[in-house]
């Protein structure tokens, strides 16, 4: 019997578009003898629309922005009812990776691929995964917090504090969200004052860190409570930081697999990868984020709860390089997730 598989993707996040590219590879790489895929457009705007069953790969991006059928109700109604064996949330960002719609399918006790929501939300709130990773003994670059409330209060004040705290450069991001969405480096305090600005049109908290200068060092886990890294991979911005253009327009960055770093190097960095990821009690997979710097401290940056997806993103390429191919991942991402709902019952 093939298993009944909702993709839902698309979603309310700043994140929409990477999240359609990636569904189109998805439907491209999956077994359709062993699925029965249902896709489920999320718009902009926050409406569901249920497609009809996948007969073949989506041609283009556009073909998969459905409308009609019913809405959001309906898609909610065939989640009650159980039609889907499992929902792969192919969605990154709020709404979507950081625990709302995981949320839903466990009210509506429906299995899904991917991190229950616990570790999605807290994997969203770089200020609550910081301080997690904090308690578990993680290293990190400084960094300090911010509410707009408190911006608008005094936004002169604001900047001496960040200064002396944090100095330069420092980056400023949004506290919930991802793909370098909103994300500015600052040298003085005028950059500084814009870029708090522009955070703030994403979200209600910001995040200032102390700027590093560090290769980026990533790895891809995959399991419930028995994780297991992938090989390590490196990225190389050819710009000044790895923000939203150099990760999907420009298309130049270069991905180094396996990273060039010692064996003894790699295990320490598995290690802290295993830890970061018990840490948030995550499930299913993440990739793992880190700055190696010159004094060759791994500093953790972040988990990606659902990392960039597409074939050439870093977290399919790392499990290539393992041995793990495309559509066999997507198989063992959904595996997982059937296999934490069992063990939940
Ligand atoms: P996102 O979740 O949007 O990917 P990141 O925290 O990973 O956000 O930041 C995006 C990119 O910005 C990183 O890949 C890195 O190139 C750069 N960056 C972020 N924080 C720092 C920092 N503290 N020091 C140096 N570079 C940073
Ligand atoms: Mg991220
Ligand atoms: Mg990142």
């Amino acid at each position: 019997m093939k298993t009944k598989l909702g993709l839902l993707y698309g979603g309310k996040s700043a994140e929409h578009n990477v999240s359609l590219q990636t569904a189109k590879a998805v439907t491209a790489a999956i077994n359709l003898n062993k699925f029965d895929v249902y896709p489920v457009y999320i718009s902009l705007d926050g409406t569901w629309t249920e497609g009809e069953k996948l007969e073949a790969p989506a041609k283009t991006v556009e073909e998969l922005k459905l409308t009609g059928n019913g809405g959001t109700e309906h898609v909610l109604s065939m989640l009650a009812q159980n039609k889907y064996d499992v929902v792969f949330p192919l969605l990154h960002g709020p709404n979507g990776e950081d625990g709302t719609v995981q949320g839903l399918l466990e009210v509506l006790n429906v299995p899904y691929v991917g991190n229950g929501v616990l570790a999605s939300s807290a994997g969203m709130d770089k200020i609550i995964m910081k301080s997690v990773f904090a308690q578990a003994g993680l290293k990190q670059v400084n960094y300090t917090h911010m509410t707009r409330a408190k911006w608008e209060q005094n936004k002169e004040e604001a900047c001496i504090t960040i200064e002396e705290e944090i100095g330069w450069p420092c980056f400023v991001k949004p506290a919930n969200l991802g793909s370098s969405v909103g994300i500015s480096k600052c040298q003085s305090r005028d950059q500084l004052t814009s870029a708090m600005e522009e955070a703030f049109q994403f979200d209600r908290k910001v995040i200032i860190e102390e700027g590093v200068t560090a290769r980026e060092i990533e790895v891809g886990i995959l399991g419930n409570d028995e994780p297991e890294c992938s090989v390590i991979g490196e990225i190389l911005p050819k710009k000044d930081f790895y923000d939203y253009k150099a990760k999907y327009e420009d298309g130049d960055t270069a991905l180094i697999i396996p990273a060039d770093i010692t064996e003894a190097q790699q295990k320490e960095m598995k290690e802290l990868a295993i830890r970061a990821y018990q840490s948030l009690d995550c499930s299913g997979l993440v990739r793992a984020d880190f700055f190696l710097t010159e004094n060759g401290d791994f500093l953790i940056n972040e988990v990606n709860t659902m990392p960039g997806f597409t074939p050439f993103s870093m977290f399919p390429l790392l499990w290539k390089e393992a041995g793990v191919e495309y559509p066999e991942l997507i198989e063992k991402m959904v595996e997982l997730g059937i296999e934490r709902h069992a063990e939940k019952q």
